[in-house]
């Protein structure tokens, strides 16, 4: 899909250019760039004729770009209507939202919707698709949307939105999330009105997207071989802030010590949410309330009128969380306690990136980070925990390595280092057991077998227990 601005379009043609230059000919790519790249040679409308071959070449989806007037924001707004895609990947892909069906195999199709709607149903009863499709289930396809605030060119914030199926046909994220809109921070940055209230222009964005999500939910998508296929809302993925200010959480992550938690009444005073004990007060509290005071547009789709709907996401609260933490901590406190060469933290560390390095390497893996210093670990003093910001993916790997170091015989450990061991421990087998060897992948699979959901209760227990 080629969905550029003009100016994006002369640059594209340029960066086609100068890659096809250094090619040797013939490999893989080359002539398409060089066609791509032609249009950077023009003296003028290079943007028109890169769109224009773009389209020819078959790089374009025949999928209309819908246009909105954002009343809030005074301009017009574009999203990739939700169920025009759809009709799209139904013909062309159809196992993409099928569970990785094709249309000629209805009958295992059918089965796996009717199996899960089976176990979702122990988790969320009350969700509208049990009443409006109670007979109907087999062609109701479970499908969460996804938004998040990522960054963009030079760090700037760009808010995504997409949606996809949970019950995917690969673990490829292009297999599972599927564009929907975009917006730059920029220009909805001034209308944050804390979470409880909401921004007013990412709210008149989510009422469409709601609408849009309703209409394929209510009237369905027409699937060919198959008929009807509804698309039922069951999750809200994305970051802590995010989740917050679509669904206009008043209790949210950023309440301490109020209660902070969407899901339960958990804060930091009376109900303490470090409280891990079958008896902890929170417990009694989960579902008590909705966490919002004021609705957002978002309560238009079936089965988001309740915190269930939130996603426990565990990308963002593993990856990009508590378990980044965790394994810098770690690594910086086996620094402390000298288990790098070196005389001092800076060459400590950076003997820890060339170890790091070649347990990468011997993974087969490459990381995203590219040295360790105090500055990028975020770790200003030996008094202060270090924080960063480091990719998803290298988390795994930062996790792996401290967890090798600290399972080699010959290391001695200390009380703290062997609580960590034990904590590192459960969480890779957690995160192994959820998202498989290979990570950065998404759930290798959305339904858990009872024996495989109680051993991962056990893990994340014991990592709990650990970590406080
Ligand atoms: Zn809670």
């Amino acid at each position: 899909m080629i969905a550029v601005r003009a100016t994006n379009a002369d640059k594209a043609s340029e960066s086609a250019y100068l890659q096809f230059r250094t090619m040797v000919p013939g490999s893989p790519g080359y002539v398409e760039l060089m066609q791509l790249g032609e249009a950077h040679l023009l003296a003028s409308h290079k943007e028109e004729k890169f769109v224009t071959r773009a389209c020819e070449m078959g790089f374009s989806l025949p999928v209309p770009i819908q246009t909105f007037y954002l009343n809030t924001l005074g301009k017009w707004h574009r999203c990739i209507n939700i169920r025009a895609l759809a009709e799209h990947i139904l013909v062309k892909y159809p196992h993409k939202l099928l569970a990785g069906h094709s249309c000629a195999d209805k009958t295992s199709f059918y089965h796996v919707m009717e199996e899960f709607w089976r176990a979702f149903r122990l988790y969320n009863a009350n969700h509208p698709v049990f009443a409006d499709f109670a007979n109907n289930l087999r062609h109701c396809i479970p499908m969460k949307i996804h938004i998040d605030e990522g960054t963009g060119l030079r760090r700037a914030a760009v808010n995504q939105f997409s949606w996809g199926p949970l019950l995917s046909s690969s673990p490829n994220s292009l297999d599972r999330y599927f564009f929907w809109s975009c917006m730059n921070g920029e220009e909805y940055k001034n209308a944050n009105a804390g979470y409880e209230r909401g921004n007013a222009i990412l709210d008149e964005v989510s009422e469409r997207l709601a609408a849009q999500a309703q209409s394929v939910y209510l009237e369905g998508v027409s699937c060919p071989g198959i008929g009807k296929l509804h698309f039922v809302w069951v999750a809200l993925e994305g970051d802590l802030p995010a989740q917050a200010r679509a669904l206009h959480c008043k209790r949210n992550f950023n309440c301490m010590p109020d209660q902070l938690c969407p899901w339960c009444h958990a804060d930091d005073l009376q109900v303490p949410f470090t409280d891990f004990r079958p008896v902890a007060a929170w417990r009694r509290t989960v579902g008590a309330s909705r966490p919002w005071t004021t609705e957002s547009p978002m309560l238009g789709i079936a089965g988001a009128g309740h915190e269930v709907f939130l996603a426990k996401d565990l990308f963002h609260l593993c990856h990009l969380g508590a378990v980044r933490g965790f394994a810098v901590n770690v690594l910086c406190y086996l620094a402390t306690m000298a288990h790098f060469e070196g005389n001092n933290i800076p060459d400590k560390l950076s003997s820890a990136y060339g170890e790091f390095k070649r347990f990468c390497t011997s993974k087969g893996a490459t990381p995203m980070v590219k040295h360790f210093t105090k500055d990028n670990l975020g770790w200003s003093s030996l008094n202060s925990y270090p924080q960063c910001s480091f990719k998803g993916s290298d988390t795994r790997l930062i996790l792996g390595f401290v967890l090798q170091i600290m399972l080699n015989p010959r290391v001695a450990l200390d009380d703290i280092a062997s609580e960590a061991l034990l904590a590192a421990s459960a969480m890779d087998d957690f995160l192994r057991l959820i998202f498989g060897l290979k990570d950065n992948t998404g759930c290798k699979q959305a339904l858990l077998s009872r024996q495989e959901g109680s051993r991962a209760l056990v893990l994340l227990k014991t990592w709990i227990e650990k970590i406080y």
